[in-house]
């Protein structure tokens, strides 16, 4: 079978990762345990994941004309993402300054650099996410071009996915282009404005939901049709970190093959599972075989 065309559009940042005994205060400094550099950014994070899960994965974004930019390029080239259509933009790339103590308690600064100059789709940009099979999308990029993307999908017979993370309230031109929401508790909540998430509130919006339920696994509903909550795979929990991106990717991928959604739930289910079994974020993103490896378990 071909590897379906998945087109990420969305963010790239350098993650760099101080762990201390304990965060410093304000005005404070600390002496660290270690420091790791790695690839970040829900769009870069989710383009690996659906590389990994046997996705021909193309990436759509801006990195920064820092060495960081030229370290991120390399990173999601070795991952064997598509990053020909991938930006150069004049400046920063995207990065997050993290810190994390032994409790795993951390503090996140975002510096989106490159990924706000992400605006304003070339024809290049749009007959990428045409030509491919799904669309999948992040809100770290300008929402503009999240509702552009969708719009050039929809022109072009490609099917999409919202991931609507980090949540915020999103605008009725770009819901009118989502075929698939992925979302969790509180992603949906912003979105509703209505504290207990309600499913048939989110079906008004698009046709088909899927809400994430952490180690409850994940609920699929589609208007006027199936709403089942597919339970998680029992694993021990490590690291949740990335879970969310390893399982939307691994749905993109699924779909992308044309498998019926609910199957295609369950496998991301076990994508998201065997990423938490793993402690880090874009190392512990799945490979294929570990997908199917719980899912036939
Ligand atoms: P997010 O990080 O975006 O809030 P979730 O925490 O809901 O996402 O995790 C995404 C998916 O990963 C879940 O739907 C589930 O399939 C899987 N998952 C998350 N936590 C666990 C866990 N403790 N055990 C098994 N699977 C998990």
């Amino acid at each position: 079978m071909m590897a379906p065309r998945i087109v990420v559009a969305g963010s790239a940042n350098m993650d760099l990762v101080g762990i201390a005994e304990r965060l410093p205060l304000p005005g404070e400094t600390v002496l660290g345990d270690d420091f790791v550099m790695m690839p970040g950014g829900k769009g870069a994070n989710q383009a690996i994941a659906a590389s990994r899960a046997g996705g021909h994965a193309v990436f759509l974004g801006a990195i920064g004309s820092d060495s960081f930019g030229v370290t991120l390029n390399a990173r999601l080239n070795a991952a064997g993402v598509d990053t020909g259509h991938l930006r150069t933009a004049y400046g920063a790339s995207g990065v997050a300054v993290i810190m994390v103590d032994r409790a795993a308690e951390n503090s996140i600064l975002v510096a989106p650099g490159a990924n706000s100059m992400f605006t304003d789709l070339t024809g290049d940009e749009e007959r990428v996410i045409a030509g491919g099979d799904v669309l999948l999308c992040q809100l770290e990029i300008p929402i503009d071009t999240v509702a552009a993307a969708c719009k050039a999908a929809r022109a072009g017979g490609t099917r999409t996915i919202l991931n609507a993370a980090p949540a915020r309230e999103l605008p009725s031109d770009l819901l009118a282009d989502v075929d698939l929401l992925v979302v969790n508790e509180v992603e949906a909540q912003t979105i509703t404005g209505s504290e207990r998430p309600d499913m048939a509130a989110l079906l008004a919006l698009v046709p088909r939901v899927v809400l994430t339920l952490g180690g409850a696994g994940s609920r699929y509903a589609e208007r006027d049709g199936r709403d089942e909550t597919v339970p998680a795979f029992p694993v021990e929990a490590t690291d949740t970190t990335a879970a969310g991106d390893a399982f939307t990717a691994a749905l993109a991928v699924a779909w992308g093959e044309g498998r019926d959604l609910m199957e295609a739930v369950r496998w991301a289910n076990a994508a998201g599972a065997a990423c938490v079994r793993k402690l880090g974020a874009s190392n512990a993103l799945p490979t294929r075989d570990e997908i199917d490896e719980l899912y036939t378990s």
